[in-house]
């Protein structure tokens, strides 16, 4: 009997995922051509599969890792946090980790964002915002208030809530029909430039398009909710801050409320800690994720203001804000936040993400300058541009090209973008500009 050849360690997991694992995201037929890639462990920056191979994870997992994978302090956090509490009920109890997560992130959001409720994911953040914008406006005798607007390429999530006020067509058109119609205004991208008309003017053309709803249908618009100064999913669409400036004037103008949906922008993304602060402005609803765990756990915070908060104190339960979740505030997912907030603080992350970009300009500046990348843009700690006339399959077929290279790269239909976790050095941003620049000299 002749020995068959071993097979990898990676195959065997892939063909027991493919079995048994549901993947999101995917049509799993694909998997029959594209390999899953199967990993052992993370470090750093770098993931490495089964068979010893290593990719850099250029889109920080999904938007949601910041230090890198395994981090030596985030790990002693649970690890210490492990022995006190793992997790209890928050309803009628509470723990000093979800307090003083609680305090900090007040401290650090914009001003007046001094009440903390958790959730256990971005989109149930924007389930919980709207809900309690709209319960906010009809426990103060205002229950018409009830729509909500979204911008254009707007994404703030997948549950059917939050499906309504995400305007990225692969993802909403085939459950439209279980979805509450919500108004969509311009998007103020800056790729939208007239001829002549700077990302500011942008802005204040999308801001009058807002206006103009707003003077029409104030009345029964509870909330506008927006991406900060970039609209991830949709694909990596970056405007002027101005725009936020005047969404929050036209919002106080018109009694609506702004939610602010940092779940990707917040925690450093786009340059400072939150994106909402390059405009100066406070929302009513500061909504955070993603990066808030360092990409550990799921957790979420929506932050909102006193007077909402007033609006639901009341002796009446029913006029109390009724949502909840098991795993709310959960301990070891706080404790996480809490090692987060403190290498933010240890570290002067941002000031060192700075510099890093910086440093990267001149290599940003030779990709960007490709004959095939078109509207190379950058801010903060993501850089992204679209590819000029690719291949049909170009997503697919640049994933797997820059996985060959040992890069972990996901486009959004053509637009390429870099995400990757604050930790990468000198070396690796070389290693995506090469690694796009390769990609596009193929494509
Ligand atoms: C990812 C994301 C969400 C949804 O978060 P999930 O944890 O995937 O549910 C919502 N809004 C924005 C801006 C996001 O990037």
């Amino acid at each position: 009997m002749s020995a068959l050849p071993p097979l990898s360690a990676n195959a065997g997991w892939l063909a027991r995922s493919r079995a048994a694992v549901w993947h999101p995201c995917t049509q799993m037929k694909q998997h029959e051509t594209l390999p899953l890639v199967p990993i052992a462990r993370g470090e750093g920056a770098w993931l490495v599969d089964f068979d010893g191979r290593r990719y850099l994870d250029a889109v920080s997992s999904w938007w949601v890792n910041l230090f890198g994978h395994a981090h030596p302090r985030i790990n002693a956090a649970l690890r210490a946090q492990l022995d006190d509490l793992e997790h209890v009920i928050l309803a009628g109890f509470t723990h000093a980790t979800v307090v003083e997560l609680s305090e900090r992130l007040a401290a650090l959001a914009p001003p007046g964002l001094g009440h903390a409720f958790y959730g256990s994911d971005g989109a149930s953040a924007t389930e919980i915002a709207l809900k309690m914008s709209f319960h906010a406006w009809s426990n103060r005798g205002a229950p018409e208030k009830r729509e909500f607007v979204s911008l254009e390429g707007s994404y703030h999530g997948e549950t059917l809530g939050a499906l309504a006020v995400t305007d990225v067509p692969l993802f909403r058109d085939t459950y439209a029909p279980l979805l509450r119609r919500c108004a969509t205004v311009p998007s103020p991208d800056a790729r939208r430039a007239r001829p002549g008309e700077s990302a500011s003017d942008v802005a204040e053309r999308a801001a009058q398009g807002l206006e103009a709803h707003l003077a029409a249908h104030h009345a029964t618009t509870a909330a506008l909710i927006v991406e900060p100064l970039v609209q991830g999913a949709s694909g990596m669409a970056m405007h002027d801050p101005r725009y936020l400036a005047r969404a929050r004037e036209l919002c106080t103008r018109f009694g609506v409320h702004l939610i602010a949906d940092e779940i990707m922008t917040g925690f450093g993304r786009t340059g400072t800690l939150f994106a909402c602060e390059q405009a100066g402005v406070s929302p009513d609803f500061l909504l955070l994720s993603k990066g808030l765990t360092g990409g550990y756990l799921p957790l979420a915070c929506v932050l909102t203001t006193d007077e909402v908060y007033a609006a639901f104190w009341d002796d009446d339960t029913a006029r109390g804000f009724l949502h909840s979740h098991s795993y709310t505030g959960n301990a070891l997912a706080c404790r996480a936040a809490l090692a987060v907030l403190d290498i933010f603080r240890d570290d002067d992350v941002i000031a060192a993400n700075r510099a890093k970009a910086q440093r990267w300009a001149a290599r940003a500046a030779a990709l960007a300058a490709h004959p095939r990348a078109r509207n190379f843009r950058n801010r903060g700690m993501i850089w992204a541009f679209e590819a000029d006339n690719p291949r049909p399959d170009f997503a697919r077929w640049c994933f797997a090209r820059a996985l060959a290279r040992g890069v972990l790269l996901r486009p959004i239909g053509r637009t390429v973008y870099f995400m990757p976790p604050y930790v990468v050095t000198d070396d690796e941003f070389a290693l995506l500009c090469d690694t796009a620049a390769e990609v596009l000299d193929a494509a």
